[in-house]
């Protein structure tokens, strides 16, 4: 074989050897960013190019956009946070986490709402991506109260103090508002629900609220944790079934029937496709958020992933 060819022929051996590059998302769309955390749902690592992309403020940036009358979405390519606008006040669901912040409170203005206006800045759970930001914000928004359950702030000061021997450390704000099941939290004329969801952390919630579409109003909810990614033991994923059950009563009541799922990752439900119908919606036409047989589809792949995960859990004793 000539020299050149050979080469070329070794080159090729030796690239089919090297391990497979985990796939970095090009774009936020469903199917690649649940590629790149396929890894990492499967074993529990972050892949490292996965890692990095987290962090990068470029590849993470999403236009703020407007989801209902009343609710912006500020958030970033793979975790949300939420804007309820009132005249009188708004309200947030999660803060992100750096280098973040910063993007948060320019989209915050960005779709016309000043961030002293924020009343009260609700936390699903205690990871980083929708807790690490609340230390940062607090000076920034000093009307606002920052609220989480008992546990979730516990749990939110447990994964802070174990980040401080990783490469991303961060610190947890101090407890300043607790949450309990039931409790309801009210700027101007927005007020949220918040329901205890136990089981992707034990001080995991879940926020219920109204938005507007026109003259319709929708109820909403916003699931605080999906993933099977941080469980301990079985007793665990029986408090995620538990909840799975409770969000799906809250869902399908017959009285309050809930039809949006604002979820706090959009790759979880294929939100940003959906929400691309917003753009070319004509008037009288469904608002494509609302979708109820959707929520409860969303909930039955979540049941059956923690119905086998049971198993696993159980076994392990
Ligand atoms: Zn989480």
């Amino acid at each position: 074989m000539p020299r050149p060819l050979l080469a070329l022929a070794a080159l090729t051996l030796l690239l089919r050897a090297a391990p497979a590059r985990a796939d970095v998302p090009s774009g936020c769309a469903t199917k690649d960013v649940t590629a790149a955390f396929g890894d990492f749902l499967r074993t529990g690592k972050m892949p490292p190019d996965t890692g990095r992309w987290l962090y990068d403020k470029k590849a993470q940036y999403i236009a703020p956009w407007k989801a209902f009358d009343n609710v912006h979405f500020v958030g970033i390519c793979w975790v949300s946070a939420w804007l309820i606008t009132s005249p009188k006040g708004h309200i947030l669901i999660d803060t992100l986490y750096d280098p973040f912040v910063d993007t948060l409170l320019d989209n915050i203005r960005k779709v016309g709402a000043d961030p002293r206006d924020i009343k009260v800045v609700l936390i699903t759970h205690g990871h980083f991506d929708h807790a690490a930001g609340a230390a940062k914000l607090k000076p920034l928004l000093p009307r606002a109260r920052f609220v989480m359950t008992e546990t979730g702030w516990r749990e939110g000061a447990e994964s802070a103090a174990a980040s401080q021997t990783t490469p991303r450390p961060w610190t947890m704000l101090a407890k300043d508002v607790v949450a309990k099941e039931g409790d309801t939290f009210t700027a101007g004329g927005v007020t949220v629900r918040v329901f205890e969801t136990p089981g992707h952390t034990f001080g995991t919630a879940s926020y219920a609220y109204d938005v507007m579409d026109g003259k319709t109003v929708e109820h909403a909810v916003t699931v605080g944790g999906l993933g099977l990614n941080a469980i301990k033991d079985a007793s665990q994923v029986e408090a995620y079934l538990a909840s799975v059950k409770k969000l799906r009563a809250l869902i399908t009541s017959a009285d309050h029937p809930v039809r949006v799922h604002l979820t706090t990752h959009p790759f979880s439900n294929g939100m940003f496709e959906a929400a691309a119908g917003l753009k070319t919606r004509k008037p009288g036409e469904p608002h494509p958020l609302v979708n109820q047989p959707g929520i409860l589809k969303q909930l039955d792949g979540l049941e059956a992933s923690a119905k086998d995960r049971l198993e696993i859990e159980r076994a392990k004793k």
